[in-house]
């Protein structure tokens, strides 16, 4: 979806709304996914030397657990406001996505800020204790291995977990 920033400061005399869905979820985001299209809204404002932009994003998280691997949602709710001005739109660096010149990328925008909104390392809980290395259940769930210090792992499966969890 594009919005065009451009004309808007030129001409807008009134706010512009819009809702709309973002499907990201081919989108790579490293850690996590996006199991449905993100919801979108967007208003922009005409001000005394520009436009006020408001952009809104729900969307819900999938992910695994960094420690112990367990598959967790999370829901996130934000905003993030911009202020522009014609000659921010002008310049070749500036910070919003755009696809052609003066043409706001919405759905790009949407990616940068999930991006920034979300950890790169996400927990299923802030205590999550992970996984044994020696028998690879869950800390938590109460293994009774001695403490890993210098035991070796049972398996080539456990080592490798072991070496990507550290
Ligand atoms: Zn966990
Ligand atoms: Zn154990």
């Amino acid at each position: 979806m594009q919005f065009d920033l451009h004309s808007f400061l030129e001409n807008a005399r009134v706010p512009y709304n819009a809702h709309f869905l973002t499907d990201l979820s081919q989108a790579d985001f490293g850690g996590f996914t996006l199991a449905a299209p993100a919801e979108c809204d967007f208003t922009a404002t005409p001000t005394a030397d520009g436009a006020a932009l408001l952009l809104c994003v729900k969307a819900q998280v999938h992910a695994e657990c960094a420690r112990c691997l367990e598959p967790l949602q999370r829901s996130y709710d934000f905003q993030r406001e911009y202020l522009v001005r014609m000659r921010d739109v002008e310049d070749p660096d500036f910070e919003l996505p755009c696809k052609e010149e003066g043409c706001l990328d919405l759905e790009e925008l949407v990616y940068q800020e999930l991006i920034f909104e979300v950890p790169a390392v996400l927990l299923c809980s802030a205590d999550c204790q992970g996984l044994c290395p020696i028998c690879g259940k869950k800390k938590a769930a109460g293994c009774t291995c001695p403490p890993a210090e210098h035991a070796a792992p049972v398996d080539a499966r456990l080592s490798i977990l072991k070496q990507l969890l550290s």
